[in-house]
C-alpha cells in the first residue's frame, strides 16, 4: 500500500503487536514489561472526562452568522458594524437534566448555546429554547437541579420532588407551563426557537446603554412531539435529535434561525411593570418589538465529537465590547459558575482547545497550568507592566461606567409586581395557546402530576393547583378534573387570594 503509516505508541515509538500481549512462553502469564499493553489500558480507562452536571447530553455544529440588520445605534460591537458582516460560530444544543446517555426526547428545556468567533474575541450566548427560567436567583440553582436529578436512595427520577419544589417556588410557573406544553418535547433541535433568556446590555459608541433580549426564531418552523410520540421515540431512537441534526447537515439542508432583539431603554426599564431583569418574565412583543439582526446557519458537523462538542465550553462571562450583562440575578450567578465549571471539567487551559480558542490575537500574562498547549508564550515576560514586550491595554478605551444608586444591601425585592408569578403564565394559556395546545398542555400536566406519590401527595397537588388557578381558572379546573380532585370552590377562592 502507498503512503503506509507506521503504528506507534503515544511517544511515536513504532511497535508491532497491537493485539497480542507479551507472555512467558506461548501459554504463560503476561509480562509487566509489555509497555504497550499498559499504555493502551491506562489510556482507555481515562477516556471519560466529568460529564456536565447539567446539559450533559448534547449535539454540536459549526456554522456562520450573517448580519442583516443595522443595530449600530445600540451596540459598538465590531460584529454588528456593517450589514453583511459574517463570523464563524459553534452551536451546542442539549437537554438539561438527563445524563450523557439519556434519551433526546425527554420532557426538558433544551440548551441553545452559541459561540461567535468575533474579532473582538469569542462571544458566548448561552441560552435555552425558552424565553424564561424556573428560578430567578442563582442561589436556588443547586437545590432546583437536585429535584430534576435522581433521588439519593432510589437513584430514580421522581415527579414528587419536582412538583414539591415547583409548588413551593411559584416563580417557576411560567417555565413549568412552557415545559409542560408540547414545546417541552421539541422535534429535534432544528425545529425550536432559541432565546438568550436573560436581559443583556448593549453599549454604543456614545457609551449609551440599552437593555436587550435575544431571540432566535427557527426558519424550519416549530415542530414538537406529543407526549405519547416523545415516549415512543425514547425507545425507537434515544439519539433522535443528534441523528436529525447530523443527517440534515450532511444532506446540505443547513438549519437556519433568524436572530432578533428586543430593546428597552433605561427609562422604560424604570417604568416597566415587572422587574426587567427577572428571568421568569418576558417583555411583551407588543411593547418591545422584535428587530431583525441576522441569520444563523449551521453547516458543518465537527469531524470529532469529543474534541469539539464534548470539550466545548460556553460561558456567559465571555462578553465582547458593546455587549454586556445586566443585574439579572441568575445571569450574575452564571457569570461565575460556567467558567468555574469548565475549569473543573476540562481544565484551566480549556480555552486553548480548538473549539474554544479565539482565532484572533490573544495576549496576556496567564501561564502554565494542566495541559497547557503550544509554546506557553515562550520566553516573553510573564508579568505586567514590563519593559520588554509591546502589549498594551488601550489607553483611550472608554468603558461604560455603571452608576449604582444604592448603598443598601438587599436580599429580597419587596416590590409587589416582582412576585407576580401568575399574569404572564395566564396570558400564555389564555391568549397564546390555541384549543389544541391547551388540551395537550392539560393532558401533559395531568400525566406528569400522576407521578406524585406518598404521604405528601395531596398537599403538593393542592398547592400546585392553587398556582394553576391563580394563572387561569379554566386551566386550574381542567387539571383538577384530570387528576380527579374535587374542588371546594370556597376553599379555592380563599387560597388563590
Ligand atoms: P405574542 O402573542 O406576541 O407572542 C407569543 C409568543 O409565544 C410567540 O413568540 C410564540 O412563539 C410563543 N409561543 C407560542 N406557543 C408557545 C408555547 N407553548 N410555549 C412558549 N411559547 C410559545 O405575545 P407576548 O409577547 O405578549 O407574550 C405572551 C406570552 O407568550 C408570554 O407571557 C410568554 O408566555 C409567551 N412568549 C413570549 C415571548 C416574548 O418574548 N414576548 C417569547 C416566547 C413566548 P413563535 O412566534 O415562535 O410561535
Amino acid at each position: 500500500m502507498e503512503n503506509k503509516k507506521k503504528l506507534t505508541n503515544a511517544a511515536g515509538i513504532p511497535y508491532y503487536y497491537h493485539e497480542d500481549s507479551q507472555t512467558v512462553g506461548h501459554r504463560g502469564p503476561v509480562l509487566l514489561q509489555d509497555f504497550m499493553l499498559q499504555e493502551n489500558l491506562a489510556h482507555f480507562v481515562r477516556e471519560r472526562i466529568p460529564e456536565r452536571v447539567v446539559h450533559a447530553k448534547g449535539s454540536g455544529a459549526y456554522g456562520k452568522f450573517t448580519v442583516t440588520g443595522d443595530i449600530r445605534k445600540y451596540t459598538r460591537a465590531k460584529l454588528f458594524s456593517k450589514i453583511g458582516n459574517e463570523c464563524r460560530i459553534f452551536a451546542r444544543f442539549s437537554s438539561v437534566a438527563g445524563e450523557k446517555g439519556s434519551a433526546d426526547t425527554e420532557r426538558d428545556p433544551r440548551g441553545f448555546a452559541l459561540k461567535f468567533y468575533t474579532e473582538d474575541g469569542n462571544w458566548d450566548l448561552v441560552g435555552n429554547n425558552t424565553p424564561v427560567f424556573f428560578i430567578k436567583d442563582a442561589k436556588k440553582f443547586p437545590d432546583f437541579i437536585h429535584t430534576q436529578k435522581r433521588l439519593p436512595r432510589t437513584n430514580l427520577k421522581d415527579h414528587t420532588v419536582m412538583w414539591d419544589y415547583w409548588s413551593l417556588n411559584p416563580e417557576s410557573l411560567h417555565q413549568v407551563l412552557i415545559l409542560m406544553s408540547d414545546r417541552g418535547t421539541p422535534y429535534g433541535y432544528r425545529h425550536m426557537n432559541g432565546y438568550g433568556s436573560h436581559t443583556f446590555a448593549m453599549i454604543n459608541d456614545q457609551n449609551e446603554r440599552s437593555w436587550v433580549k435575544f431571540h432566535f426564531k427557527t426558519q424550519q418552523g416549530i415542530k414538537n412531539f406529543t407526549l405519547e410520540e416523545s415516549i415512543e421515540m425514547k425507545g425507537v431512537n434515544p439519539d433522535f435529535s443528534q441523528e436529525d441534526l447530523v443527517n440534515a447537515i450532511d444532506k446540505g439542508e443547513f438549519p437556519k434561525w433568524t436572530m432578533q432583539i428586543q430593546v428597552m431603554t433605561e427609562e422604560q426599564a424604570k417604568n416597566f411593570r415587572w422587574n426587567p431583569f427577572d428571568v421568569t418574565k418576558i417583555w411583551p412583543h407588543e411593547d418591545f418589538e422584535l428587530i431583525d439582526v441576522g441569520i444563523l446557519e449551521l453547516n458543518e458537523i465537527p469531524i470529532n465529537y469529543f474534541a469539539h462538542v464534548e470539550q466545548s465550553t460556553f460561558a456567559p462571562s465571555n462578553l465582547i465590547d458593546g455587549i454586556s450583562f445586566s443585574p439579572d440575578k441568575m445571569l450574575q450567578g452564571r457569570l461565575f459558575s460556567y467558567a468555574d465549571a469548565h475549569r473543573y471539567r476540562v481544565g484551566v487551559n480549556a480555552h486553548q482547545l480548538p473549539v474554544n480558542a479565539c482565532p484572533y490575537e490573544v495576549n496576556n500574562y496567564q501561564r502554565d497550568g494542566y495541559m497547557r498547549m503550544g509554546a506557553n508564550s515562550g520566553d516573553s515576560p510573564n508579568y505586567y507592566p514590563n519593559s520588554f514586550d509591546n502589549i498594551e491595554a488601550e489607553q483611550d478605551y472608554k468603558p461604560f461606567e455603571e452608576e449604582l444608586n444604592s448603598a443598601h444591601v438587599a436580599y429580597f425585592n419587596r416590590n409587589e409586581d416582582d412576585n407576580d408569578h401568575y399574569t404572564q403564565p395566564g396570558i400564555l394559556y389564555a391568549k397564546v395557546m390555541d384549543d389544541e395546545q391547551k388540551t395537550h398542555l392539560v393532558h401533559n400536566i395531568v400525566e406528569h402530576m400522576k407521578g406524585i406519590k406518598g404521604e405528601k401527595k395531596d398537599l403538593i397537588i393542592n398547592r400546585q393547583l392553587c398556582h394553576f388557578f391563580r394563572a387561569n381558572i379554566d386551566l386550574g379546573i381542567r387539571i383538577a378534573k384530570g387528576l380527579g380532585v374535587t374542588i371546594d370552590s370556597n376553599q379555592m377562592q380563599h387560597s388563590i387570594q
